[in-house]
């Protein structure tokens, strides 16, 4: 069975004792895929380190009851979007408004809401909202039409919001309450909402459902949910076909689903940064990951359309790239496809002071004159380029590519950066068929260091 806990807070101590039975537990449930919302940087940085051990999901983001402290705020925003930069940290959350407690006054409270609606759309993630006792003021300031998924999470709005939101196109989480014998409201509101907008949570250790209540709760009790959501959408189809939509629903919420599918714009390797512009490339080299793999260690690289412009330079604007030795411009196919992107992003990480290194298969003077092509290596302060053969006949052995002459175009490339002066190196591939001898000692002949990877 295929089963999604939308909103499962596994990073509190109260499970520090049988974690890895909980999650063992879960799965014997039918819970294939758990989501690990967070409050605050330290629990951020423990629900992402939770997500990679047990192959799960997490979100970051400042809870309102657990907001920064002023004096700390910016150091903080910065460590929390660091988490961000995790290959299973896919989402933004939670965050929102609590009247309830009022941990915080309404304008700081909405202040950091309002920084995280930003930050989400800048980037792409999607948001994960908390609402109690503001569920009219949270609709307030949401966009009307986001332009990333919006997760009402354990919604408890009355009919009347809740149709503003369905309207949205917000998605609505259900969770223990639902099953609660006063909340006959709510279990109206829920039998109202599409079907397709419905997301199964439990909000684990809180809102155990019935007959649990009073219980720590866990992932594995997201089936009474399940069973009750099924109910109130008339009750007609199978638990699992009601499981199999709600998951569904959640993979399109969290932009796992391969129609809408995120991939990574930028992703950590080393201490270095590294960019991801296209999923594009002339090439066909026998050795590509790309021919197996979507992704690098959890990261997603593969594009189902290649990203607008602003998304990433608002990317790169975002993060703190400061904190990486270089940002390298590779991506899971070849950056130079989008030559004035590139050029534009360089020069905004360079302005932060950041080092910047293109790697290239160096076949970009098949469609820019020279001039262009040392404008382009101008902007970088370093380029690895692919050498990855000792001669033309090998290169298109290994290096099949849609250019023409393509070796003869990628030798001009690697004498127009001896020309720019720029600090090049060139690779190879062990493995990959290449004469590594004989491509050690073109490398040799053209004066250039080459890395055999
Ligand atoms: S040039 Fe790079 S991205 Fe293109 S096919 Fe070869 S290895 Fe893959």
């Amino acid at each position: 069975m295929l089963g999604f806990d939308s909103h499962c807070h596994l990073h509190f101590h109260d499970f520090d004792k049988d974690l890895t039975e909980v999650v063992a537990r879960s799965a014997t449930a039918g819970i294939s895929h758990i989501l690990i919302p967070s409050t605050d940087v330290k629990t951020s940085e423990r629900s992402a380190d939770i997500a990679e051990k047990y192959s799960l999901y997490s979100a970051a983001a400042f809870h309102p009851d657990h907001l920064p402290d002023d004096s700390t705020a910016d150091e903080d925003w910065s460590s929390l979007k660091s988490v961000l930069l995790r290959p299973r940290t896919i989402a933004i959350g939670e965050t929102g408004l609590d009247f309830y407690h009022n941990t915080f006054k309404p304008e700081k409270q909405i202040f950091w809401f309002r920084r995280h609606i930003q930050l989400a759309e800048s980037l792409g993630y999607p948001l994960i909202v908390h609402s109690r006792d503001a569920e009219s003021e949270v609709l307030d300031h949401l966009p009307e039409k986001p332009p990333v998924p919006v997760i009402l999470h354990c919604w408890s709005g009355d009919q009347r919001l809740t149709d503003i939101a369905v309207s949205r196109g917000y998605y609505i989480g259900v969770d223990g309450p639902v099953t609660y014998k006063k909340n006959g409201d709510l279990r109206s509101v829920v039998s109202s909402v599409p079907r397709k907008q419905l997301l199964v949570e439990t909000d684990s250790p809180f809102l155990p459902p019935e007959p649990f209540r009073g219980r720590r709760n866990e992932p594995a009790n997201t089936r009474l949910v399940v069973m009750k959501i099924r109910e109130l959408q008339g009750g007609s189809e199978s638990i699992e076909s009601t499981s199999f939509t709600l998951w569904e629903n959640t993979m399109r919420a969290y932009r796992l689903h391969p129609e809408n599918r995120r991939a990574d714009v930028v992703y950590r390797y080393g201490d270095s940064l590294y960019v991801n512009v296209t999923s594009k490339c002339q090439n066909s080299c026998v050795f590509c990951i790309r021919n197996t793999e979507d992704g690098i260690a959890d990261y997603n690289l593969r594009y189902i359309q290649d990203p607008p412009d602003e998304l990433v330079l608002s990317t790169i604007r975002e993060f703190p790239i400061e904190k990486f030795k270089e940002l390298v411009f590779c991506g899971f196919g070849e950056p130079t496809l989008r030559s004035q992107l590139i050029m534009k992003a360089s020069a905004a990480a360079r302005a932060r002071g950041v080092r910047t290194r293109l790697n290239t298969n160096g076949l970009c003077t098949s469609f820019m004159s020279d001039d262009r092509v040392l404008e382009l290596l101008g902007s970088f302060d370093s380029v690895s380029i692919s050498l990855n053969a000792s001669g033309a006949r090998e290169y298109n052995r290994i290096c099949p590519s849609e250019v023409e002459n393509s070796w003869e175009h990628l030798m001009r490339f690697i004498r127009l950066a001896g020309r720019s002066h720029i600090e090049t190196q060139l690779s190879a591939v062990k493995n990959s068929g290449a004469d590594i001898p004989r491509v050690t000692a073109l490398a040799k002949r053209l004066q250039m260091p080459l890395k055999v990877r």
